[in-house]
């Protein structure tokens, strides 16, 4: 999974093709997770560990911060 092919914003829940998420990327790109799966924009279960974060969607498993 690739953000850059993500069809929908981690950080707002929308579709990357409408609308203007330069600022949702900002913070994405800081310490923020991402809140809303970029495949199916289900709001995604946040945990925030010592390492960073782990984001979960209950169809396409977890993401995280750290490898
Ligand atoms: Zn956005
Ligand atoms: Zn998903």
């Amino acid at each position: 999974m690739t953000a850059t092919m993500s069809a929908f914003c981690g950080w707002c829940g929308k579709s990357t093709d409408e609308g203007v998420h330069e600022l949702c990327a900002r913070r994405l790109a800081l310490v923020d997770p991402p809140r809303y799966c970029a495949e199916c924009a289900r709001r995604m279960v946040v945990q925030v560990t010592p390492a960073g974060w782990v984001a979960r969607c209950s169809r396409h498993g977890e993401i995280s911060s750290a490898r």
